[in-house]
């Protein structure tokens, strides 16, 4: 594909700058953001009556297993023929609570055709608020990376594992994950990329299954039903520990391994 000189210039700068604040250190494992307190099967469990009481109720009954909530089926996804009846599903969902305190929802945005998918966590304040996927302080950095990766924005898609707003920017309770899951699986069989890239841990954990921890699951490709998924760090993440050029050098590390996966080095 034919660039103009200006995109070739711009491109150029973005990686410059990227490479420039990438550098090599020793690497200090920075804080996680904690995972959801129903991120793993939680049974709230009742105080013991007292032995008054204890001794009237009789033996106890065997512990029943607390199955956790439902999901809300969400069927009309796999149906959707392409990506704007999956942005149109998404815009009116009112299947989990998120919806009713969003101001946007957040489909997801770039090319159908996109060789490379990058997957978030889920919308934050801008990203509610312009209906659009990583436009606030971290999508302005994930965007660098993406130019550093010598693609255009409107080459790859990004978007998110929920695709609206959790208060406070907490992480997406299991429920709601699993009531959007469907948006985004049919958004992937559409779009069918060459590559995924999830960004932290909460992508991830479906993506790549298991309890490794991010650090060790970073820089190796994963599989999707077939598709190469290649875990990285959130650059929310890079952003909240700025001064450490590991953490950086590991992301491009792990960008370059997509590159090349895709030709591009
Ligand atoms: N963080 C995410 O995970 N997604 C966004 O869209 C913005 C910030």
């Amino acid at each position: 594909m034919k660039r103009s000189a200006a995109e070739v210039l711009a491109c150029l700068r973005d990686h410059v700058d990227f490479l420039d604040e990438t550098g090599a250190g020793f690497c200090l494992a920075g804080p996680e953001r904690k995972p959801s307190p129903d991120a793993g099967a939680t049974i709230s469990t009742a105080p013991n009556p007292p032995a008054s009481l204890q001794a009237r109720m009789g033996p106890k009954a065997p512990a029943q297993p607390v199955s956790p909530p439902l999901a809300q089926p969400n069927e009309a996804a796999a149906d959707a023929q392409d990506l704007g009846e999956i942005e149109r599903q998404v815009l009116g969902c009112r299947l989990c609570p998120l919806h009713k305190l969003r101001t946007r929802a957040v489909p997801g945005e770039g090319s159908p055709s996109a060789e490379l998918m990058f997957i978030g966590e889920g919308p934050g304040r801008d990203e509610d608020l312009q209906g659009r996927p990583f436009v606030g302080r971290a999508g302005q950095l994930l965007r660098k990376i993406i130019a550093a990766m010598t693609f255009r924005e409107d080459e790859v898609y990004i978007t998110n594992i929920v695709k609206c707003r959790p208060p406070e920017n907490r992480v997406p309770h299991r429920e709601e994950i699993e009531t959007c899951l469907p948006y985004l699986v049919r958004q992937i069989e559409l779009i069918k990329p060459k590559v995924i890239v999830t960004l932290g841990k909460t992508p991830t954990e479906h993506f790549v299954p298991g309890r490794a921890a991010m650090g060790d699951l970073r820089g190796k490709f994963g599989d999707y039903k077939g598709i190469p998924v290649m875990p990285t760090f959130h650059p929310s993440y890079l952003i909240r520990n700025e001064g450490n050029r590991e953490i950086r050098r590991m992301v491009w590390e792990d960008m370059q391994k997509v590159m090349a996966l895709l030709g591009r080095k």
